[in-house]
This record gives structure tokens, C-alpha cells and sequence, in this order.
């Protein structure tokens, strides 16, 4: 079975792309500032006003803000009309006024279920939102549980973090077109850079789950309607997701800066698929994940000769849009794809503690600074000594999982 979020990746990177290649050309070197401010900007047409923080200032006018809402805004010189400094400083937005912003973006009928951390919006049944919300907390503990055990612990994200949960794949569709285009028809789910949100549908069929008369034989059809086999893969692509949200809120990885794509790969493929059976939620967490696995064993895949260095240093063969037509489209995302999850799993078991001082090193990396590709290897090499001989242990080790 294939994955559906694998062609999700190249809609959410090429923005990025997009905006550090096009839009920050002019890029000053990192000017970070923290006031918060009012800018008036024109976008599409219409003029939008944004209150928050500008993250980075390029040296022509454009700016990258950051809303109360946690959305990021890329606005070149000219498309800023004006803006206010505002006395009050910087915060995100508490879960009353969160919940207002996001509803507001939402057709009618939306609810809202807050959990500890995270402020889920949801047209389906309660029973879905309350079900996702525990398993994403359950994913958020494992997840700082995990890196706490390694040696890196990560920061508590600056606010709550959204949810969006539509009741059927039509609506969901109609409304993520606009964020993902085409690509919108292989899509479950997916994390918007730029927004910070997660959104999704109801992959149960919320009728059926109406149906059952109370809370706990509710939470129960859930269960059993997602731990069917053929639900796997769609369970694993919102965990996946929701992996890749918490590691840019917890101070692991910064959004839109320079981290190479098979490390936010790796990692979000090393926790997505759940344990639906144990109430833990990731009995198994960090085991062999059978897809990547058989993928990357497969003699047919297409592997450049120096692969590590080609997803630490390009990562348009992770995106299916390498110069190399062996390394382009399809077929060559998911073999990157199975590549990365094996270097992670690798790195972890067999480097832990070098692993944790190379994300250290990564999570120091600021938004829209480019690194060339001797610096990203650079980095890489300082932590896991030089390419050919690690890719030598590298092959072996692999070699013997099962
Ligand atoms: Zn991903």
C-alpha cells in the first residue's frame, strides 16, 4: 500500500522553496526582532491586517511575520502597506481568542474540543474529536518522553496547537484545495508550514460512530474501525503529521529554516505508526517500520551511489525533483522516503548521542538562511565522522534488520 502523505511533502516544501529562493533573495543576515506590530498588507487584491512579530526583515522592506495565531506571513517589500509598532508585546493567543481565529476561517458548524495542548476544530462527532485529541496527546508524551531519554529536551510550544477535523473527505477537499492544489486527491491529511496547522477528516465515517449509544462504546468503534489493517496507512499519515507539528513547536525544529528533509522525514516516519491496541498508544515506538523496510531492501529501487550524501546535500531526489530522471517523480519520493526512515533508524540505535547533538545543531538553525551543501555535509560529518565509512556501516547494519 502507498502513502498518501508522500505527495503531500512537495506541496508544503515547495513553499518553502519558493519562498527562500524567490521572495528573500535579498535576504539581510538574520535580523530577528521581537515588538509586536501591526502591518496592513495587500495580498491578492485584498488588504489584510496582520498583528505579531516579525521573525526575519529582509533588507529590501519584505518581512517574515508571525501572527498571535502562530501563522506565518511572507510579505515582500510592496505588498506591506503600512505598520504600527504596538506597545503590548508579543504572545500567542490564549485558547478563547485561538479558537475565534480559527472558526472564523471555517464554514459554519464548526465546534471546538481543548486539550492540554492542543485546540482541536471538528464538524464530525464528538467522539472523533475526543478520540484524536487523545491520541495526538499520547503522541505528544512519547514524543518528549523519547528525546527527554536521549539527552534533548524540548521546550513547551508557545500555544495550543490546531487541529482541523472535517466530517468527510468532500468538505475536507473543498477546503484544502486552496492550500493544496491538485495534490488535494491523495491527501488524508497534512501539516501547513506556514499555517501550523494540521488538517484532516474523519477517516471512520462519522455516522457509524453516532450510532453507538455512549462515550466508551464510541472511542471503541473508533478503535476498531482504524485498527483494521487496510486503516494503517491512514492512521500513520495523520501521526506522521501531527509528528512533523510538534517537532516545529517544541523547539526541535524551526520552521522554513535550512534543515535537510530526510531528518524531518526520518523522524516523522520513526513515529508514525501507533499501537491502537495498548492505551499508551506507541508500545512499540522506534520499531522496524515494515514499509520503509521492505522498500529500501527492494532491488528494484533507484538509489544514487552516494546517497547519503545526496539527501544530506539536494533535496530534490526526496522530492522527486532531481536532475537525474532515475530520481525524479514518484517512485523515487518513496524509495528517498525509505532511505531517510533507515538512516534515522539507524542514527538513533546506533548513534544516540551523536544523533541528539546533530538535532541540537539543527534546532539552532534560523528561518530563511540557506546552507550550502558543503555546510549541511559539513555538519553531518562533525557528529558521524566522513560519509564513505559511515554509509559503509550504515549498508551493513541495515542489512540485518528484518
Ligand atoms: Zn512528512
Amino acid at each position: 500500500m502507498t502513502f498518501p502523505r508522500l505527495r503531500s511533502r512537495p506541496v508544503t516544501l515547495s513553499w518553502r522553496i519558493a519562498i527562500c529562493g524567490a521572495l528573500w533573495g535579498c535576504l539581510a543576515a538574520g535580523s530577528i526582532l521581537c515588538g509586536d506590530e501591526y502591518f496592513f498588507l495587500k495580498k491578492n487584491g485584498t488588504e489584510v491586517q496582520v498583528r505579531g512579530r516579525v521573525i526575519v526583515e529582509a533588507e529590501d522592506g519584505g518581512a517574515l511575520i508571525e501572527d498571535r495565531a502562530g501563522r506565518l506571513w511572507a510579505a515582500e517589500s510592496d505588498q506591506i502597506v503600512k505598520r504600527e509598532k504596538d506597545q503590548v508585546p508579543f504572545a500567542r493567543l490564549d485558547a478563547d481568542k485561538m479558537a475565534e481565529a480559527v472558526l472564523d476561517q471555517l464554514p459554519d458548524g464548526f465546534d471546538v474540543h481543548k486539550t492540554a495542548h492542543y485546540l482541536i476544530c471538528y464538524n464530525t462527532s464528538p467522539a472523533y474529536a475526543r478520540w484524536c485529541g487523545g491520541l495526538f496527546e499520547r503522541l505528544y508524551r512519547a514524543f518528549n518522553n523519547f528525546w527527554d531519554r536521549q539527552g534533548m529536551t524540548l521546550s513547551e510550544p508557545a500555544g495550543l496547537l490546531v487541529a482541523i477535523i472535517f466530517s468527510d473527505e468532500r468538505t475536507y477537499r473543498e477546503y484544502a484545495v486552496v492550500e493544496l492544489g491538485e495534490s488535494v486527491h491523495s491527501i488524508v491529511g497534512y501539516y501547513n508550514l506556514m499555517t501550523n496547522r494540521v488538517v484532516m477528516y474523519d477517516l471512520t465515517g462519522a455516522q457509524k460512530i453516532r450510532q453507538a449509544k455512549d462515550r466508551v462504546r464510541q472511542s471503541v468503534e473508533i478503535n476498531r474501525v482504524l485498527s483494521r489493517p487496510e486503516a494503517a496507512s491512514l492512521v500513520a499519515t495523520i501521526i506522521h503529521e501531527a509528528t512533523h507539528q510538534i517537532a516545529f513547536n517544541c523547539g526541535m525544529q524551526t520552521r522554513l529554516a535550512d534543515v535537510p528533509i530526510w531528518v524531518s522525514e526520518g523522524i516523522a516516519m520513526y513515529f508514525e505508526t501507533p499501537d491502537l491496541k495498548s492505551s499508551r498508544g506507541w508500545r512499540g515506538l522506534g520499531a522496524v517500520n515494515r514499509t520503509r523496510l521492505k522498500r529500501f531492501h527492494s532491488p528494484n529501487r533507484s538509489r544514487p551511489a552516494d546517497s547519503i550524501r545526496v539527501l544530506l546535500s539536494d533535496d530534490r531526489w526526496i522530492q522527486g525533483r532531481a536532475e537525474d530522471p532515475r530520481f525524479q517523480g514518484r517512485e523515487a519520493v518513496l524509495d528517498a522516503y525509505a532511505e531517510a526512515w533507515c538512516l534515522a533508524y539507524y542514527l538513533i540505535k546506533h548513534h544516540p548521542d551523536e544523533f541528539v547533538k546533530y538535532m541540537q545543531l539543527l534546532a539552532e538553525k534560523r528561518p530563511l538562511q540557506q546552507d550550502t551543501a558543503e555546510q549541511r555535509v559539513a555538519d553531518f560529518e562533525r557528529f558521524f565522522g566522513t560519509l564513505p565509512g559511515l554509509e559503509q556501516k550504515f549498508l551493513r547494519q541495515m542489512s540485518r534488520v528484518r
